[in-house]
């Protein structure tokens, strides 16, 4: 939460365009440990939480429940779309193709959209802007893929109590893993606190 309220502070201080530079600015951290600040510094997390988490009391069983496990991965793909309208649109406007006009008033406009309806989709979904929805998250994923610390599972350890799967916020079956290498995994290590039997560990 002090870094989300850092992060905020960043935000506030120079604007949206911050978080895209400081998401750059993490890349060394995150080809260490994956998108670190999309786990522990963004500002938009921070919220999401907040009204998840009003979401939860007010929905009770049915939070989470928006979304079905097989419309879960597809729709993980749309953020990808949302990255590559907006690297579309700067090289149109690079090329001249869109003039300053489109982009700064179309453009941004359907991004602080798409931006704005997803966190407030939170309420029903945990996550739901990370999950589906955001440009700079689907970018720092990738990091996923590279990274040099990995969250491993000790099977001999583990009880299969299913813990650490209900803590992700990015619904990742992580007790199904061995090591987790998950592009929607936004280190956050909710599931390595929840392991109560030290079954999961940074290695
Ligand atoms: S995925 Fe986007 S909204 Fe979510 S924490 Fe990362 S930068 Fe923030
Ligand atoms: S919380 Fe730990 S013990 Fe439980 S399923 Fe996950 S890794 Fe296994
Ligand atoms: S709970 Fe674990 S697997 Fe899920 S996003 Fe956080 S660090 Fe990644």
């Amino acid at each position: 939460m002090f870094l989300q309220l850092v992060g905020l502070a960043i935000f506030i201080d120079f604007g949206s365009q911050s978080t895209f530079y400081v998401v750059l600015l993490s890349v060394p951290v995150a080809l260490l440990f994956g998108p670190v600040y999309c786990g522990w510094m963004c500002p938009r997390g921070m919220f999401q939480n907040i009204i998840g988490s009003m979401g939860k009391r007010i929905l009770g069983k049915r939070y989470n429940t928006l979304v079905s496990k097989r419309m879960h991965k597809p729709l993980s793909y749309f953020r990808y779309v949302v990255l590559l309208f907006l690297l579309i649109s700067m090289v149109l406007h690079e090329l001249r193709i869109i003039d300053d006009l489109i982009m700064d008033s179309v453009v941004t406009d359907v991004l602080i959209f798409i931006m704005v309806v997803s966190i407030l989709l939170s309420f029903f979904v945990d996550r739901a802007a990370c999950r589906y929805f955001c440009k700079e998250g689907a970018a720092s994923s990738l990091t996923n893929l590279v990274k040099v610390r990995k969250i491993r599972r000790n099977p001999s350890l583990c009880c299969s109590c299913g813990l650490c799967d209900s803590v992700c916020p990015m619904w990742i079956d992580v007790s199904k893993k061995e090591v987790v290498i998950d592009t929607a995994c936004i280190s956050c290590m909710k599931c390595v606190q929840k392991c109560s039997v030290d079954a999961l560990r940074v290695e």
